[in-house]
């Protein structure tokens, strides 16, 4: 077998290597039936199997009953920032965006195409480098929703918690830590992934979304944009991306096997507090770029003492095959993302690899 990378970009991110190894083996004919997940319809027996697997799979990973609806849609979080207050906006047509990053300033602007916006809060001038606390957000009561983004891939930051909205219904972006730990789905109204950080392949985003929010998608609207639709037909209005959806249930199955995701959480933590004691144990030569509080278990942001030894360090640790630590360009520095898959040998070298180039350099 040929040997693999330490894969730490940002997305798309790396797969756990039993997922990989399990889809290889079924590429060419899957379980016996003579042709790949990727040429068989969408509406056939086998793969009505491996999305009804992929649905019950994840509802056992987080705890989401029958008042849930679970979609495997297109588009990517980007389509969900249109999506989102296409569907959810009506009839008050007024949200509360708490922005805390590039892709939340990206969702609060596709929301003004179609309501109010209220900036409930947000970091812009500390450069993102923090979380807001709850005493800061200037939150609506009667606004439709809140939307927040549970980690911020770009600034390295992450909520602890959910804000608290009373009976605003909750709505979260969460990309880049959508299976991390788990989570409470009673707080979320509506929680969506695209899955190419955590979950899978780019190409399927899947949207958590309460029954009740959707009385809210008018029949006005454009058919893909529905939720209600989309629900109702059980993610089969049209051609799903049936590769994606499978290999995201491969992982579904991965973390179930692990031990779900109490095991991960337990797992995610172990790794970033290796990475993170190196930094704060470097007298300064490694700089976390975030408030300690509010730093992210999933993209650990960081600088070098100046933007020659960054470059350098990107060069060596390549050579080295650790791939994608070039920070974000609106940050700069250094963004090691060790998401689920990231194994936790590979932080270690990574870390070892870290004091060996400040002993150099
Ligand atoms: C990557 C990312 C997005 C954008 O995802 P696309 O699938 O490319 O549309 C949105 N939100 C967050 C938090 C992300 O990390």
């Amino acid at each position: 077998m040929e040997k693999r990378i330490y894969n730490l970009s940002a997305g798309p991110a790396i797969l756990p290597e039993e997922v990989l190894l399990e889809a290889q083996k079924d590429l060419y004919s899957y379980k016996g039936s003579g042709m790949s997940v990727m040429e068989m319809s969408h509406r056939g027996k086998i793969f009505d199997g491996i999305i009804k697997d992929a649905d019950a799979d994840l509802r056992k990973l987080l705890g989401i009953n029958e008042d849930y609806s679970i979609l495997f849609l297109q588009g990517g979080a980007t389509l969900q920032f249109s999506m989102v207050p296409l569907n959810l906006m009506p009839p008050n047509n007024k949200a509360d965006y708490i922005v805390t990053g590039a892709w939340a300033e990206k969702a609060a602007k596709e929301a003004k195409r179609v309501g109010a916006v209220n900036v409930a809060a947000t970091t812009k001038s500390d450069n993102y480098a923090r979380i807001p606390k709850q005493a800061e957000m200037k939150l609506d009561p009667e606004a439709s929703y809140v939307h927040f983004t549970s980690n911020n891939t770009i600034f390295g930051t992450q909520f602890r918690t959910e804000p608290e909205t009373g009976n605003v219904p909750l709505v979260c972006d969460a990309s880049s830590d959508f299976l991390h730990k788990k989570i409470d789905m009673n707080k979320y109204s509506l929680i969506y992934a695209g899955a190419q950080k955590n979950i899978g392949p780019s190409g399927v985003t899947v949207v958590v979304i309460k029954k009740d929010l959707l009385a809210r998608s008018s029949d006005s609207l454009h058919t893909y944009m529905n939720y209600k639709i989309h629900a109702d037909n059980e993610t089969m209005y049209n051609t799903p991306t049936t590769f994606g959806i499978y290999i995201a249930g491969l992982v579904f199955k991965w973390l179930l096997n692990m031990g779900g995701l109490d095991e991960m959480y337990k797992r995610n933590l172990d790794k970033a507090k290796v990475l993170y004691d190196v930094i704060d144990g470097s007298d300064g030569y490694y700089k976390g770029t975030t408030a300690v509080e509010d730093r992210s278990l999933m993209n650990v942001t960081y600088r070098l003492p100046n933007e020659q030894l960054e470059e350098k360090f990107v060069k060596e640790a390549s050579a080295k095959g650790f791939s994608g630590l070039k920070g974000h360009r609106s940050v700069g520095g250094i963004r090691a993302s060790i998401y689920n898959a990231f194994p936790k040998a590979g932080v270690e070298a990574l870390t070892e690899f870290m004091s060996e180039f400040k002993k150099n350099n």
